[in-house]
């Protein structure tokens, strides 16, 4: 097996061990950039610098380590020194471009790293580069992306999903081994759901959002997308911890997200919220969803119907809270300290607008309007206060669901990816997509989407929800199922669309 298609874990113990280099692993990375690359577009900004001189320092550490017992205990201490892993654009990265997927941001480059960001590095792992979105996390196909979309490896006339897509193809196409994403309404589970891969949105206020560009503040979250439950729980052990600087974030000592893995399912009961299982899901997705159920039904869980009754509202009025805190977070993008400024503006309230009007793409301008509306007074009661009531009833549904069971599970999304131009000019069918996602990010709580098969040649991702902080009892049934099904395939290749013939070809 190539060393970019090697799970974390395994590259890990590879690693320790001495058999392979970082180097070694960052250049395959990038031998497989080289070549997917150009078709799927998962990066914005690439750092083969950076990678590489990180890489040598990992090497270069070990083999001093190696010489004492100090190397055994490094690679405990940092399974994950030497792993390349892909960084979503919103992510503050020092030195290195951000740009939230905005043209407004196209020459930033921050004087700081993200919490995040931080820790990945003190704990060794390489940044290859900054992955593609959609513009400011607006949107659940990377369309809105201000510079171009992103493929699907599995089918490149498809879209990744939204809108951590370039993070989910870049680790379903090998062109990464774990990424970072941000998760408002679906954007890690999504696109984890449509490229195959696994993303873990985990409970408001785990994860640090400092350095996180700030787009539904009282929903965001910084996760990990991996190839599988164990990758995926190794990073959320990076990721996780009480940050100072995020004022949500959470003080709690982080449990061992790997040694919560193993055991069985044998007594967990397991719900199934009828609201999604309506017949809005596909027909294909609702037949795979079900399909894993039963082995965990055969695993020994019980399963059990459960009602979330407020799930049709929700997607309503996240959209209202969502852009509303949207317009209020993008205020700051002025023209003014940073991002672009339109030129030869007469005054500095032309300038401001012009500036905005130039640089936002047109979902974002929507949102900024459709949250400016609803909090203007005079409609502020009806819409935002309205929106905000059915977030309480949304979040008492779950309450009420989690008296009865441990984990609920859903289709992650009502349908496999579709196809590139298919929902962009259509807001509400865009929106629709992220239908089984949102609840869950208004109820604050913590969620996994796992690939359990294909559908057309598609893949399919089963949602796990559990409830507040518990990360490792999600962990360990998102693996039990992991285990005990069949695992994809996880690197597709794309295959290249053929090249389009000079003109005196085709005469002949
Ligand atoms: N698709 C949803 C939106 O456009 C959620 C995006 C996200 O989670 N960042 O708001």
């Amino acid at each position: 097996m190539k060393l970019c298609e090697m799970t974390a874990y395994e590259l890990s113990a590879a690693l320790a061990e001495r058999r392979v280099s970082a180097v070694e692993v960052v250049k395959a990375v990038f031998e497989r950039i080289d070549a997917w690359e150009e078709e799927l577009r998962c990066y914005i900004t690439l750092d083969r610098e950076g990678a590489l001189a990180a890489a040598r320092e990992v090497d270069a550490e070990r083999a001093k380590g190696a010489k004492g017992t100090k190397g055994a205990k490094e690679a405990n201490s940092r399974p994950l020194a030497g792993i390349p892993v892909a960084v979503k654009d919103n992510l503050s990265t020092r030195g290195l471009p951000t740009t939230c997927g905005s043209r407004h941001l196209q020459h930033y480059i921050p004087p700081y790293d993200a919490t995040v960001i931080e820790k990945i590095r003190a704990a060794g792992m390489i940044v290859i580069g900054k992955t593609n979105m959609d513009e400011f996390a607006m949107g659940s196909s990377t369309e809105t992306s201000g510079f171009y979309p992103t493929r699907n490896p599995w089918d490149t006339a498809r879209i990744p999903g939204g809108s951590s897509g370039g993070s989910a193809a870049a680790v379903a196409a090998g062109e990464a081994v774990l990424a970072l994403g941000s998760d408002t309404g679906g954007s890690i589970r999504q696109p984890a759901a449509f490229c195959g891969v696994v993303g873990l949105k985990p409970t408001y206020g785990l994860v640090s959002r400092y350095g996180l560009g700030a787009y539904g503040s009282s929903f965001d979250q910084v996760g990990p997308l991996a190839r599988d439950v164990r990758d995926t729980a190794m990073l959320l052990q990076v990721l996780a911890g009480y940050d100072p600087l995020d004022s949500t974030s959470i003080h709690r000592e982080v449990p061992d997200y790997l040694a919560a893995l193993g055991g069985d399912v044998r007594g967990l009961v397991v719900g199934l919220p009828q609201e999604y299982f309506s017949p809005g899901i596909d027909s294909g997705v609702r037949a795979a969803v079900l399909a894993a159920v039963k082995v965990l039904e055969e695993g020994g869980a019980i399963i059990k119907e459960v009602s979330l009754p407020h799930t049709e509202y929700a997607l309503a009025a996240f959209y209202l809270i969502a852009p509303s805190e949207c317009s209020s977070n993008l205020a700051r993008f002025d023209g003014i300290r940073y991002g672009y400024r339109a030129a030869g503006a007469p005054d500095t309230v032309t300038m401001f607008c012009r500036s905005r009007a130039e640089s936002f793409g047109p979902e974002v301008k929507r949102r900024i309007m459709l949250g400016t509306y609803a909090l203007s007074s005079g409609y502020y009661d009806a819409y935002y206060l309205k929106a905000q009531r059915v977030r309480t009833l949304v979040k008492q549904d779950f309450d009420k669901a989690f008296a009865e069971c441990q984990v609920l599970v859903t289709p992650t999304t009502p349908t496999t990816a579709f196809r590139l131009g298919e929902k962009i000019n259509d807001p509400l069918a865009m929106y629709m997509t992220d239908i089984c996602t949102i609840p869950v990010n208004m109820a604050a709580l913590p969620a996994i989407s796992v690939p359990c098969g294909l559908v057309g040649g598609l893949p399919v991702g089963l949602q796990l929800i559990a409830p507040v902080l518990q990360e490792e009892l999600l962990l360990r049934t998102a693996y039990y199922y992991e285990q005990a099904a069949a695992p994809l395939s996880h690197c597709p290749k794309p295959e290249p669309k053929p090249e389009p013939k000079p003109s005196s070809e085709v005469s002949k």
